[in-house]
């Protein structure tokens, strides 16, 4: 049995021709794939009886399986999915207004771990492939029926810039109208700070957003917090960024989770401050992080994000406040898996 997503429009047609059907067919089946996130040959009504039939014995559409599915009170829904070896990755959909978001993992682990993250806690295991980014997409495309899913970030499990090849890959058929049809500035890349992705990604003529998640803007608490820091440091990252936004004249995000006690003082919001005023191609996102009993994380109080966020501010830093979504379902990344794994 083969993965049909496997195959391009050309490669289905040439298949169903071998199977003595008509080509027009291939056009039906990345409709009822990429469109209705059909995920059963059976399905697909206008099909020929006989073609559905061909298709079931050749071919599966989706290799994953829905291990837990969890829903917040605010609409977030998270889904925890096995992959064929065993391994477990999550999927988050989160609808807001009018958007619907999907957030999707890009490896099994991840080797940076950042010391607020779940994720890092067990480890790198090992890249996803192009389709299995793809089947996560599938899934968080009929969870969000039928409402259109409109927004993809690559926020979850892993560092998509480390798994380069098969994120892009997964990207084109993403914001293909043959696949998803998501345009490309609905897209999200979200790294750590690797620097040789991001200066690849500066040549790929993609209008994809990158967001880079920042958490400190001094490079003792950065790599306390961040051990990739330890390799891309903040000078270098910062004018790689730059480097990004000029040959791209495309905006770039910082992230800032703010963790009590840690990196959200006044001193903390100088130095970022420092580091961005003037630049008028990055915005920052301040996320109050979630509590992760873990880690020992929690979010800090009301007033102190508001002091944080007036100093960026008064200084003419772009800054945005996200609201933390998903809180009674443990929706950052990693720590349904984690909390599964512990039953
Ligand atoms: S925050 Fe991102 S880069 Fe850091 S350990 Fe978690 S998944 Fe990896």
């Amino acid at each position: 049995m083969k993965d049909i997503k496997e195959l391009t429009l050309k490669g289905l047609e040439e298949k169903l021709k071998s199977f003595g059907a008509q080509a027009y067919h291939a056009r039906q089946i990345f409709s009822w794939i990429y469109k209705k996130a059909a995920l059963d040959f059976g399905q697909m009504s206008d099909l020929p009886a006989g073609v559905r039939v061909k298709l079931k014995e050749n071919f599966y559409i989706n290799g994953l399986r829905i291990i837990k599915r969890l829903e917040s009170s605010d609409g977030t829904r998270k889904l925890l999915l096995a992959l064929k070896d065993a391994n477990l990755i999550e999927a988050v959909i989160i609808p807001v207004k009018e958007r619907v978001t999907g957030c999707v993992s890009a490896q099994v682990g991840c080797k940076w771990a950042c010391s607020f993250c779940a994720s890092g806690l067990s480890g790198f295991k090992r890249n996803l492939t192009c389709s299995e980014i793809i089947d996560e997409v599938l899934y968080l495309k009929k969870e969000s029926l039928p409402r259109a899913l409109t927004h993809l970030v690559f926020m979850g499990t892993g560092e998509p810039l480390d798994n380069y090849a098969q994120v892009l890959a997964a990207v084109k058929i993403i914001n293909s109208p043959l696949g998803f049809n998501i345009g490309a500035r609905r897209i999200t890349l979200s790294t750590s700070g690797v620097i040789p992705g991001i200066q690849r990604l500066s040549g790929e003529g993609l209008q994809v957003e990158l967001s880079v998640s920042l958490h400190a803007a001094d490079d003792a608490l950065r790599s306390k917090l961040m051990p990739v820091n330890k390799k891309y440091p903040l000078k270098d990252l910062i004018k790689t960024c730059k480097d990004y936004s000029a040959r791209t004249n495309r905006q770039v995000t910082f992230e800032y989770i703010l963790i009590k006690g840690v990196n959200s003082s006044l001193e903390n919001a100088r130095d970022l401050s420092r580091l961005l005023s003037g630049w008028k191609l990055a915005k920052v996102n301040l996320i109050p992080s979630n509590s992760i009993s873990e880690l020992k994380v929690e979010p800090p109080p009301r007033s102190d994000i508001l002091l944080f966020k007036g100093c960026l501010v008064k200084h003419g830093v772009n800054t945005t406040l996200r609201r933390e979504r998903g809180e009674d379902i443990n929706a950052a990344c990693g720590q349904l898996r984690l909390s599964y794994a512990k039953q």
